[in-house]
């Protein structure tokens, strides 16, 4: 199936109220074995605004996916993550949850790898030495992953189902109870 794109007009900035500076652009794809998904990206010329998101179409129960990440050959898997969608790397000890300014996006596990790096780059500039240490020995597994050398899961819940590992090996499942309210609850406080 071909992708089909478009344009929302949208005459404020919801953000700044500035007048034709903001735009939505939306395009609609077909994931294997999931269905129809709509990526949309937004963004204001005037205040610098920018977000990106994906959802799927239609109705999804709460969804949790696993996959081994075994090989290189397994970078390649695409992952389609929603700003609902929360991500653990249980034998790397890292949990991204949904924040305030969370995005969504299509991509796959390599891409998925980045952007956790990017993020633990990131919290470590601002904490104290124990801490970044921790943060380090993370990045260095997560390169070892990236070379075929180290093995884990990635796991991936969305309590809205819109977030997916197209993949045969994933296992999929629906959330149970439990693992919905402690989504629900976000991290300790
Ligand atoms: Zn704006």
């Amino acid at each position: 199936m071909r992708k089909r794109e478009f344009l929302l007009p949208i005459e404020r900035c919801p953000i700044c109220g500035a007048k034709g500076t903001f735009r939505v652009k939306g395009r609609i794809d077909h994931i294997p074995y999931f269905g129809e998904i709509m990526e949309t990206f937004a963004n204001c010329t005037s205040c610098e605004f920018r977000h990106a998101d994906v959802v799927c179409l239609g109705e999804r129960p709460p969804l949790r996916y696993e996959f081994q990440i075994k090989s290189e050959e397994d970078l390649k898997v695409r992952v389609v993550k929603s700003s609902t969608g929360t991500i653990k790397l249980p034998e790397l000890g890292v949990t991204v949850e949904p924040g305030p300014a969370s995005e969504g996006y299509v991509s796959n596990i390599e891409g998925v790898l980045n952007r956790v790096e990017g993020a633990i780059k990131l919290a470590i500039k601002k904490i104290d030495a124990t801490k970044r240490r921790r943060g380090q020995a993370k990045l260095k597994k997560i390169d070892e992953v990236r070379a075929g050398k180290r093995k884990t899961r990635l796991i991936l819940m969305d309590p809205f189902g819109h977030s997916t590992i197209v993949n045969r090996r994933a296992k999929k499942r629906e959330l149970t109870k439990r693992e919905l309210e402690l989504l629900r609850e976000g991290p300790p406080r």
